[in-house]
């Protein structure tokens, strides 16, 4: 199962062009919360740039085809390029320039492109006093994203929510609760349920004999007694037999789990790598569907305020967790690069 952002580039696209002749505060802020969805959700804007000399040569580029360099080329953020940015005689600041997609880039001129994610860009914008904002596709649909509106997108984007990663053990955890991979009847076995067990002590046995067992994709919850943590969930993932209906009795144990930590007025929650033990489910795939859910359940819950917490108990299992975030913020953001040619862009009117 591929990681699933929940939103597209789309999210932003749509509110702009539907604004459209009908500008209004009501249409700007469904763009604005397009645009923070869309940072959330790792979409990418598509910036023309000027390359250096030294990285047009590295790369290969010939500057009179649009052919493309070998996209595993890497081209340097620091060193390789400058944004292109229009200058606005009026206020005597400067524009960069984004497009929402390739087609809305080749609308005009073409240019050398870097595509970088929204949630790097944004703060970065919001910082520097010269760039007044951002044209997004300036010879589309204009939208000129003004750097007080980055600021607010920024202010209102909750980061109470955010996924952490913990190498260890996850009973020594100090958060509202911890999750366990537990059985069907509840009585405590092996794994990461054992060690749960054994340190929330012989109180812990009691409550969960009184809770009636819990059925595969489940969750119940308990205190924590002798833990540090205030509260146990309590899920039963799946036995892995490659069926096929695992994964959905996975993502219900995520899901299930962070509902009822949220009745429970839980606002942070660390989750073990859930069947990849005893039950066998393969570590991958378990990992893509616990960031899967998660990132999904922050995003419609955004305004509540949650922290999630992968607690890995090796370094291998903690590697896996790593590499598909990075593989997944990796598809959004491959180099693109195409021979350089100047762009001639009249800067669109900033907000009146
Ligand atoms: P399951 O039966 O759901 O597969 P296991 O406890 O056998 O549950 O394993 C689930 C995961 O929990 C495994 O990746 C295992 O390495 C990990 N684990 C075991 N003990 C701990 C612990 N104390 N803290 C965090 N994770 C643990």
């Amino acid at each position: 199962m591929a990681f699933q952002p929940l939103y597209d580039i789309s999210v932003i696209e749509k509110p702009i062009k539907a604004a459209l002749g009908n500008e209004n505060t009501e249409t700007t802020i469904a763009i604005l919360e397009g645009i923070r969805l869309a940072m959330n959700n790792y979409c990418t804007f598509r910036m023309p740039i000027v390359l250096t000399d030294e990285a047009i040569e590295r790369l290969g580029l010939n500057e009179d085809t649009d052919e493309n360099p070998n996209p595993d080329e890497m081209v340097d953020p620091e060193h390789d390029f400058t944004l292109r940015t229009l200058h606005n005689d009026e206020t005597n600041k400067d524009w960069l320039v984004a497009f929402t997609s390739e087609e809305e880039s080749k609308k005009g001129p073409e240019s050398a492109i870097y595509t970088v994610p929204l949630f790097d860009i944004l703060p970065r914008v919001a910082g520097i006093d010269a760039v007044e904002g951002i044209v997004i596709n300036p010879w589309g649909t204009a939208f000129t994203l003004r750097r007080s509106m980055i600021e607010e997108i920024l202010r209102i984007n909750n980061p109470e929510s955010q996924i952490f990663f913990n190498l260890g053990d996850i009973t020594t955890l100090e958060c509202d609760a911890i999750v366990n991979a537990a059985n069907e009847r509840l009585t405590g076995g092996g794994g990461v349920d054992g060690a749960i067990h054994q340190v929330a002590g012989k109180r812990l046995n009691k409550a969960c004999s009184e809770l009636g067992g819990c059925k595969t994709g489940e969750a119940k919850i308990t205190k924590g007694y002798d833990l540090k943590a205030r509260y146990i969930i309590h899920t039963v993932g799946p036995v892995y037999k490659g069926k096929g209906d695992e994964a959905s009795y996975l993502a219900e144990c995520y899901l299930n789990s962070l509902n009822l930590a949220m009745e429970h007025n839980i606002h942070s929650i660390a989750f073990p790598a859930i069947s990849t033990g005893a039950y066998k489910f393969p570590a991958e795939e378990a990992a893509s569907i616990a960031l899967d859910i998660a990132s999904q359940w922050l995003e419609l819950h955004s305004e509540y305020g949650m922290q999630v917490i992968f607690c890995c108990h090796d370094q291998d299992m903690l590697d896996i967790y790593q590499r598909v975030l990075s593989d997944m913020t990796k598809q959004m953001n491959p180099p693109d690069l195409q021979g350089p040619v100047d762009l001639a862009l009249q800067i669109p009117k900033a907000d009146e």
